[in-house]
């Protein structure tokens, strides 16, 4: 018998905001002292009234409306109820029968097809604190309690690990394209979590059961939990079992997942709304106005790249990869409506540019030189007054001191060798010093390449080699 997958995934993202959700504190609380960013309203002391951040509201409907998704123009916040540790109070704001998004969708490339994840929700509630087990005992730091998250919920429509890779990378570029959110994992930023259940292959219906993984922190782990639970679950299957429906947890960063919980149902929280804080309502006008700062996100570059510059898949998902590399490599072509050298200064950018950057560990702000200097780099070697090779040393000098290409061709002394009494000169020498080869020449068809060599080494590759050739081709004649 054959399986296959069912994946949803609930992404938590914490936007760029300065305050926290409901209070004044102070957001930027990574890495600072335990439980010194906290006031009566995020620590949940009675009486402590709940005032939402409209910076972190308008950040949910704008990121909500560059996923495609209709917005409620009447929403308001609801209080989920649990109790643990580090959510003291007794309940989270979140949003329940309203969110502020619903019914979106994300693209993603799956082998040059595009396909569309849909997204069920996309709201916004408050972060709990964080709880650090030492030992015996367990510490709480409430740093991180009431900074706002946004929650987005896909529909089930994951068929493998793949397809979530794309995703998560897919949302996590529109995030920063936006400046929502830096999505940094390592500072949980960006956090997952897998719903996914097994079912017969070419079975339509959905399983019955449903394994949830919480609190996923990175892309590559998160792929690696879906291949363990795959084969879980199948085997299972295989035996007649039924996989218990139920909240998980990894145990490391292998993928490898323990058993945490049965699985709550929403009932389980009693939802009510939240009496302290009144409905959330935007206009049409306020949702135009947001519609407006959204701007051209990657997907819509990389075609744009593609149809504009006759650029190939490939080269344009690279440069679209971030807004800075993209208008970096538009500002390099400004003036230039050659395609094939746009192509070529692409071909640049991507291969050479960005790999010093890459071999150093540096970004693009770091670069020494200005985009429209690559241009005239492109260009010089386009026009035949620098070979390859030549650009490339160009290149490096231009990534070390920054200076101007044609004033390292000049004070070099690297321009192309092209002028045809001096290449015969050098030709002559070559054949004189090479009586072997040149005795051979009839019968061996590489001689001319050698001697081409040569000239190339006593000219330290500067002899424009089309030249070259076509001397020692009418020397032979
Ligand atoms: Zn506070």
């Amino acid at each position: 018998m054959k399986y296959e997958p069912i994946i949803g995934l609930e992404v938590h993202l914490q936007p760029k905001t300065k305050s926290k959700m409901f209070c004044g504190c102070d957001a930027d609380y990574f890495g600072k002292q335990p439980n010194t960013h906290t006031c009566p309203v995020c620590l949940g002391l009675p009486g402590a009234l709940p005032v939402p951040n409209e910076e972190a509201l308008d950040k949910c409907v704008k990121l909500a409306l560059a996923l495609n998704c209709k917005i409620n123009k009447e929403s308001k916040f609801d209080r989920k109820n649990y109790f643990y540790p580090d959510l003291p109070k007794g309940y989270q704001i979140s949003q329940y029968d309203l969110p502020l998004g619903y019914e979106g969708f994300v693209e993603i490339d799956i082998d040059g097809d595009s396909r569309r994840i849909r997204l069920t929700r996309i709201h916004i509630e408050e972060d709990t604190g964080k709880s650090l087990h030492e030992g015996d005992l367990t510490l709480l730091d409430f740093n991180k309690s009431g900074m706002p998250l946004l929650e987005i919920v896909t529909e089930p429509d994951f068929v493998d690990e793949i397809e979530v890779e794309q995703f998560a990378k897919r949302l996590r570029q529109i995030v920063r394209y936006l400046d929502i959110s830096d999505a940094d994992m390592e500072k949980g930023q960006m956090r997952f979590e897998l719903n996914m259940s097994v079912r017969e292959t070419g079975s339509k219906e959905l399983p019955d059961y449903k394994v949830e993984v919480k609190n996923i922190g990175s892309i590559s782990v998160l792929q690696k939990v879906i291949a363990f639970e795959f084969k879980r679950q199948t085997e299972l299957l295989e035996k007649g079992e039924k996989p218990a429906q139920e909240t998980r947890g990894l145990k490391d960063m292998t993928g490898e997942t323990l058993s945490q919980r049965v699985k709550e149902d929403s009932e389980d929280y009693r939802y009510f709304p939240e009496p302290d804080i009144p409905p959330i309502t935007y206009s049409d006008e306020k949702i135009e106005e947001i519609k407006t700062t959204i701007g051209e996100l990657p997907n819509e570059k990389k075609h744009r790249f593609i149809d504009q510059y006759n650029l190939e898949p490939s080269a344009a998902e690279t440069l679209v990869a971030t807004k800075r590399k993209a208008d970096w490599f538009e500002d390099s072509i400004k003036d230039i409506s050659d395609k094939a050298l746009i192509a070529e200064i692409a071909k640049w950018y991507v291969g050479d540019v960005i790999g010093l950057l890459k071999a150093d560990k540096k970004s693009l702000s770091s670069l020494k030189f200005p985009p429209a200097d690559l241009a005239k780099l492109v260009s010089l070697v386009k026009e035949g007054k620098l070979t390859g090779t030549l650009g490339k040393q160009v290149l490096a000098k231009m990534y070390k001191t920054g200076d101007k290409p044609d004033d390292i061709v000049a004070a070099e002394g690297l321009e192309v060798v092209d002028d045809e009494s001096e290449l015969k000169a050098i030709a002559q020498k070559v054949i004189d010093e090479n009586p072997k080869v040149v005795a051979d020449i009839s019968k061996n068809p590489n001689a001319i390449k050698f001697l081409l060599g040569q000239i190339m080494k006593e000219t330290r590759g500067k002899a424009n080699p089309k030249t070259a050739e076509k001397i020692l081709e009418s020397l032979f004649a």
